[in-house]
C-alpha cells in the first residue's frame, strides 16, 4: 500500500502499535516522540542506585489480553511475558497474616465456587452472585455500587483487583469499565486469566522488539522531537509544528496522535477530553541474602501495598489510586512499604535495603463514569487526524491491552481511508 506518509506522535504502546500495524501493511510511517526514547509509561531504564534494570512501574497483563498477543507475536517477542505455573492470584492480608489464592475454574462455569471448594476462606455464594450487578452496571455505577456489601470477598478479592486494574478508588470507579475485563478473562476460564508480566522487562518486551520490527519494515523514528502545534484549517492538519521544524503536509498525508490526555488537550484545545489523573506509586527493594521462595505476585489487602512482584533479586512493590501516598517524602514511603514487603515475603527483620521510589502522578486518566463519558472517539472532524491511546473511548480501562487496541484501530482507520481514497 503506498498513499501520503502517516506520522505517528507518541510512541507509547498506543503508538508503536499504530506504526507497525501500518508498516505492516505497507504504509510510509514516521513515528516521533518527545522523549529521548519510546515506551511512555511502559517502559524500563537501568537505575543507578540500584545498579539494576527495572521498569518504571510493574505492569500486570492477563493472558485474554488478545492485542496484547498479537502486537507481541508480530514483533517476535510472544515468549516475553511469564507468569505463575497456574492462573493463581495469591493474597496475603497484612493486618492477620492469613493468606488465599483465588483459582479460576477451568471452564466458563465456575463450579468450585458454586459447590464451595474454590471460594475465598469465610466468603458466601451469595457474594460472587453480585458479579451480576456488574454485568448489568449502568453508564453512572461505581464499582463499590455494584460489587460491595456484607462479606469479605469484596475487601479479598474484587478491591484489590478493582483498583489495580482502574487506578481509581471503588467508590468512584466506573463499573462500566471493570466489566469488560472481567468477561474477556476471568469470564471465560482459567486459560484467559493467567496473571503475565514481563520476564526480562517492558522495554524487551513491548519498545525495543517493536523499535526493530519498525526499522525492518524502513519506518523512520525522530526521538527528541516534540509536537508544539498542530496547523488546523480547510477541515484538515495542514502541517505538524515540531520545536525542531515545521512539517508541511502533503495531500494523502495523514497523522495518528497517540499522546498523553493531557498532551492532546494542550494540541486541540476544542477537544473536551477526559481531565484529571492518579497517581501509580511503585517502590522497588534490592533484595540482601537469599530470594525468599515466593511467587512472582502477591496480592496485599490491610496495608498501604497492594501488590508485590518478585523479579530476580528486586521486589516492587504497587500502589495504585495512590495521590496522597505520592504527596509524601519518599524516605517515608520507602520505610513503610519495606515493613509490608518484609511480611509478605517472610524476611527477616533488618534495615532498608538499596530502594527507589518512583512516583507517576498521572499514571492514568481518573476512570470515573464522568470522565469515562469524555474519552473521544478516535474519529475527528480533522479529515486526516485520528487519535489513539488509552484515553481515548476504547470501552476498556487505561491499560497496555487498550492502548494497543486503540493504536490498531487508528491504523486500521487510516488503511481503511488510504484505499477509499
Ligand atoms: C506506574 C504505572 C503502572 C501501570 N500498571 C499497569 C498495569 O499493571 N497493567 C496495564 O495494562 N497498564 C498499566 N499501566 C498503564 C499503561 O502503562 C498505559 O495505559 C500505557 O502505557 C499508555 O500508553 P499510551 O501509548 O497510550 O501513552 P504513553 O505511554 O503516555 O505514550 C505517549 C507518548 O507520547 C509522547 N508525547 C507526549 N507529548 C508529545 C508531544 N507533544 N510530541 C511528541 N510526543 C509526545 C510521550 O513522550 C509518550 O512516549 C500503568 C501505568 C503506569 C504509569
Amino acid at each position: 500500500m503506498a498513499g501520503g506518509r502517516i506520522h505517528v506522535i507518541g510512541a507509547g504502546v498506543a503508538g508503536l502499535a499504530a506504526a507497525l500495524r501500518l508498516a505492516e501493511r505497507g504504509c510510509n510511517v514516521t513515528l516521533h516522540d518527545s522523549a529521548g526514547h519510546a515506551g511512555g509509561r511502559c517502559r524500563s531504564y537501568f537505575d543507578v542506585h540500584l545498579d539494576r534494570r527495572i521498569d518504571n512501574g510493574n505492569h500486570l497483563m492477563l493472558s485474554g489480553n488478545w492485542a496484547i498477543r498479537d502486537y507481541l507475536q508480530t514483533v517476535g517477542a510472544a515468549d516475553s511475558l511469564t507468569g505463575p505455573e497456574d492462573a493463581s492470584f495469591p493474597f496475603r492480608d497484612l493486618r492477620t497474616g492469613e493468606t488465599w489464592t483465588v483459582t479460576p475454574d477451568a471452564g466458563r462455569v465456575p463450579w468450585s465456587i458454586l459447590f464451595g471448594s474454590g471460594r475465598v476462606p469465610g466468603t458466601r455464594l451469595s457474594e460472587y452472585l453480585r458479579v451480576r450487578h456488574l454485568a448489568a452496571a449502568g453508564p453512572d455505577a461505581t464499582v463499590a455500587e455494584c460489587l460491595a456489601g456484607p462479606g469479605a470477598l469484596f475487601e479479598k478479592f474484587w478491591e484489590p483487583l478493582a483498583v489495580g486494574v482502574l487506578n481509581t478508588s471503588v467508590d468512584t470507579a466506573s463499573a462500566r469499565l471493570l466489566w469488560p475485563v472481567v468477561k474477556e478473562t476471568f469470564g471465560r476460564g482459567r486459560a484467559a486469566c493467567k496473571p503475565l508480566m514481563a520476564r526480562a522487562g517492558l522495554s524487551e518486551s513491548f519498545v525495543d522488539p517493536a523499535l526493530t520490527y519498525l526499522a525492518g519494515k524502513g519506518a523512520t523514528v525522530r526521538f527528541n522531537n516534540r509536537l508544539r502545534a498542530l496547523d488546523l484549517g480547510d477541515g484538515q492538519v495542514r502541517a505538524l509544528d515540531f520545536a525542531g521544524a515545521t512539517v508541511v503536509l502533503e495531500p494523502g498525508d495523514q497523522v495518528v496522535l497517540a499522546v498523553p490526555a493531557w498532551a492532546a488537550a494542550d494540541l486541540l484545545p476544542d477537544l473536551n477530553g477526559p481531565e484529571g489523573s492518579h497517581a501509580i506509586v511503585n517502590a522497588h527493594f534490592r533484595l540482601t541474602g537469599p530470594v525468599p521462595p515466593a511467587p512472582p505476585m502477591v496480592g496485599l489487602v490491610g496495608g498501604t501495598a497492594q501488590w508485590v512482584f518478585l523479579r530476580g533479586d528486586v521486589a516492587s512493590v504497587t500502589v495504585s489510586a495512590a495521590d496522597d501516598l505520592a504527596a509524601e517524602a519518599n524516605e517515608t514511603i520507602a520505610q513503610r512499604l519495606w515493613s509490608e514487603v518484609r511480611a509478605a515475603l517472610g524476611l527477616a527483620d533488618g534495615p532498608l535495603p538499596l530502594w527507589r521510589i518512583v512516583k507517576e502522578k498521572r499514571a492514568t486518566i481518573s476512570q470515573t463514569p464522568a470522565q469515562d463519558r469524555r474519552r473521544p472517539q478516535p474519529r475527528t472532524v480533522w479529515r486526516n487526524l485520528v487519535l489513539a491511546g488509552d484515553w481515548t473511548a476504547t470501552g476498556l480501562p487505561a491499560t497496555i491491552e487498550g492502548s494497543i487496541r486503540s493504536g490498531f484501530r487508528a491504523a486500521d482507520m487510516v488503511v481503511t481511508s488510504v484505499s477509499s481514497s
